[in-house]
């Protein structure tokens, strides 16, 4: 028997009296199974993770699961309602500037006084006490909620709110009981690709994504980072003492194609291959759909590379992302009509960008207006087949 439940969190009062929440969806399946947390939407313009939750409710509401979701659509409501003319400003904070993917809290990288989050007492606590695993685990989850409590209570008291603090350690707060944290993004022009942590390569390539980027076991201000370090600092803990633990927490972002747009058939297809994932972590959904099982590579963070244009002026983007190229491959031509006073200038006007290495396009820049030094394309470079 599935049960329902919806809950509607505040984030922020408005000046006219109005609030801004978020509404937290809760479906739970049978005993067992993995608790999943999924967010959509943290970046207002990038929508498509919206779609692929109302997918998964499909899916899910007809067949039977082990475990239990929150599920969080239009995870940011500042994001999301931001307009500058028809755009979605949704990737910075009006106000602030701030990246609403890059002021999340790594409490293992904070000092004590601020968190209270001794993660070394906590251990020894456990072993003293001889929890077992499982014990342990659920030990653990409310240790990291009492951690962002305590935060919390310290960043008001110092600081006072703050818009993208608010919203991030709301989220942070509602994906502790979470054993996976799915935090739902896409790029600009985008093809499929997600960030994987070094720890969860091997799960990753169970999302059958045709592109992975492996980041380092390290935090840099994002979701998927902040909830998986206290469970690598638990893990390193426990092996100082000589005891192998992993609990198998796992959160990855999933770039789910271009932003400022939502598409059903990609959406079926981006939910079925998350619930693939899901499977291969126990959910034990019955039934499941048939996911597509593409050539997948991967790269390393350093290898992921953005090309920032060494030039300006209109650019045709002549590689789209998911596409392959070699070096010296034209990937963009720019168009630059100033000063053509002689039939020679003419076929100047107009010149190419070439790839200096082999690799894919993964994104490229929404507009076709370019200043020198701007973001033109990100390409995953030294791929490796997954
Ligand atoms: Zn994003």
């Amino acid at each position: 028997m599935k049960k329902f439940q919806k809950k509607l969190i505040p984030i922020r009062n408005l000046a006219n009296g109005d609030q801004q929440n978020i509404e937290v969806l809760t479906l739970k399946g049978q005993e067992g199974g993995p608790k999943v947390h999924i967010q959509a939407s943290v970046h207002g313009a990038e929508i498509q993770g919206n779609a692929v939750i109302y997918e998964l409710l499909k899916i899910l509401k007809e067949r039977d699961f082990k475990g239990e979701f929150v599920l969080i659509p239009c995870a940011n409501p500042i994001g999301i309602n931001t307009k500058s003319g028809t755009t979605t400003q949704g990737r910075f904070n009006p106000v602030t500037g701030d990246n609403w993917n890059r002021n999340y809290v790594d409490l293992s990288g904070l000092s004590l006084e601020e968190t209270n989050f001794d993660v070394q007492k906590f251990v020894d606590d456990m072993i003293k006490k001889n929890i077992n695993h499982d014990l342990i685990k659920d030990h653990f989850k409310t240790f990291i909620k009492n951690a962002y409590d305590f935060y919390w209570g310290n960043f008001l008291k110092r600081k006072g709110p703050s818009d993208n603090k608010f919203l991030n350690i709301t989220l942070q707060k509602l994906a502790t009981q979470a054993d996976i944290v799915l935090d739902l993004h896409t790029g600009p022009k985008a093809t499929r690709y997600l960030y994987a942590g070094e720890f969860e390569k091997s799960s990753a390539k169970h999302f059958l994504t045709p592109f992975s980027l492996i980041i380092p076991n390290k935090f840099a201000g994002a979701m998927d980072e902040a909830t998986f370090m206290p469970w690598l600092t638990l893990e390193k803990e426990f092996q100082k003492r000589g005891q192998s633990h992993s609990f198998g927490f796992e959160s990855y972002t999933l770039e789910l194609g271009s932003e400022e747009t939502i598409n059903e058939q990609e959406a079926k297809k981006d939910a079925a291959r998350i619930v693939n994932y899901l499977n291969f972590k126990d959910l034990s959904l019955s039934d499941p759909p048939a996911p597509e099982n593409p050539t997948q590579h991967y790269c390393l963070l350093k290898d992921y590379k953005t090309i920032y244009s060494p030039k300006a002026g209109l650019v045709e983007f002549l590689k789209s992302p998911g596409e392959g190229f070699q070096k010296g491959d034209v990937l963009a031509s720019f168009l630059n009509l100033r000063g053509i006073d002689s039939l020679e200038k003419i076929k100047k006007a107009k010149t190419s960008l070439v790839a200096e290495e082999d690799g894919f396009v993964i994104t490229h820049s929404t507009t076709s207006v370019i200043h020198e030094g701007m973001e033109l394309f990100q390409v995953l470079t030294n791929p490796k087949p997954y």
